[in-house]
């Protein structure tokens, strides 16, 4: 397995596979990679000829006072998980070789963007949507892995590639969870021991209110509501949001009475964790 840092290398790698005949799946990560990720990566394996993985904290879906600077990073960790699972090949770019000098280019998107985490992240899907999108184009995969703990985060990827034409199969994979329930995170790190046992409220709640829908609870509000209590009996617990959504568009419903997405954002002290679980009407999807 190869790790390179330029647009120029992956592209004259992902050429020569081509000439094979070979299929290409990408797989793109901000690293600190966990079994989360591995799963993506190992899917990713399963069904195309080469993996490519890449590692790259992008700084544009970073708000002013987010965590840029102190997300975690361990590449050598992220090398060894990324061959033992069978990558072929990690991009690692400097953010230069991402967004040289005079870079001025975006991909936005409307709608989908305006609600959930990009209402408190305003910039985050701008960057998202645009980083996908170079990456797409860098390495020009055959099918793209995303996982559906970021649930509108693979809604916006969905939307963008159906929206902008774009030639490649979107692939989302489960959320996977600590054995006591939490889901995986680079960001759980940040948690002190005292604040790791209060995360467990946004899991316990995600298990609540999917077995309430999963007993045919067809009022979006009451299961907002009894999803909400159990994370406010948390004391060092505070909400961004708790809130049902279409699947497809991420706009807010009142009854579910089509595929819907429950999601939550919430602060353990100053740490923001996201979890949510989806349906299909009368029947879980995860
Ligand atoms: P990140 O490095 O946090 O940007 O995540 C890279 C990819 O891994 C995204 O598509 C995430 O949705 C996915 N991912 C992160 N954590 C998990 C998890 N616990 N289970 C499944 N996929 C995950």
């Amino acid at each position: 397995m190869n790790i390179v840092e330029t647009v120029a290398e992956v592209r004259n790698q992902v050429k020569a596979w081509r000439k094979e005949g070979l299929t290409v799946g990408l797989v793109p990560t901000m690293g600190y990679l966990h079994e989360g990720h591995q799963s993506l990566i190992a899917r990713a394996c399963q069904e195309n000829d080469r993996v490519v993985v890449s590692v790259f904290v992008n700084p544009t879906q970073f708000g002013p006072n987010e965590d840029l600077a102190s997300y975690p990073r361990d590449l050598q960790h992220d090398a060894a998980l990324c061959e033992s699972t069978g990558a072929d090949l990690i991009f690692h770019p400097t953010p230069e070789e991402m967004y040289p000098k005079g870079f001025c280019s975006f991909v936005d998107m409307d709608v989908l963007t305006k609600e959930l985490c990009g209402l408190s992240r305003p910039v985050h899907f701008r960057g998202v949507c645009t980083v996908v999108s170079k990456l797409f184009h860098i390495v020009q995969p055959d099918r793209a892995y995303f996982g559906e703990k970021d649930a509108q985060q693979l809604a916006v990827i969905r939307r963008m590639v159906l929206d902008l034409n774009m030639d490649i199969e979107i692939v989302g994979c489960p959320i996977v969870r600590e054995a006591d329930g939490l889901a995986k995170s680079s960001r759980n790190t940040y948690l002190s021991p005292e604040e790791r046992k209060a995360a467990l409220v946004l899991s316990r709640s995600i298990f609540v209110g999917k077995e309430l829908a999963e007993q045919g609870e067809t009022d979006a509000k009451k299961l907002v509501q009894k999803m909400t209590e159990i994370i406010e009996a948390e004391p060092l617990a505070k909400i961004d949001y708790v809130k049902v959504v279409d699947l497809m568009t991420m706009q807010q419903i009142e009854t579910l009475d089509r595929p819907f997405l429950a999601a939550m954002a919430v602060y353990i002290g100053k740490t923001r964790l996201i979890d949510n679980f989806m349906m299909q009407a009368g029947g879980a999807v995860q």
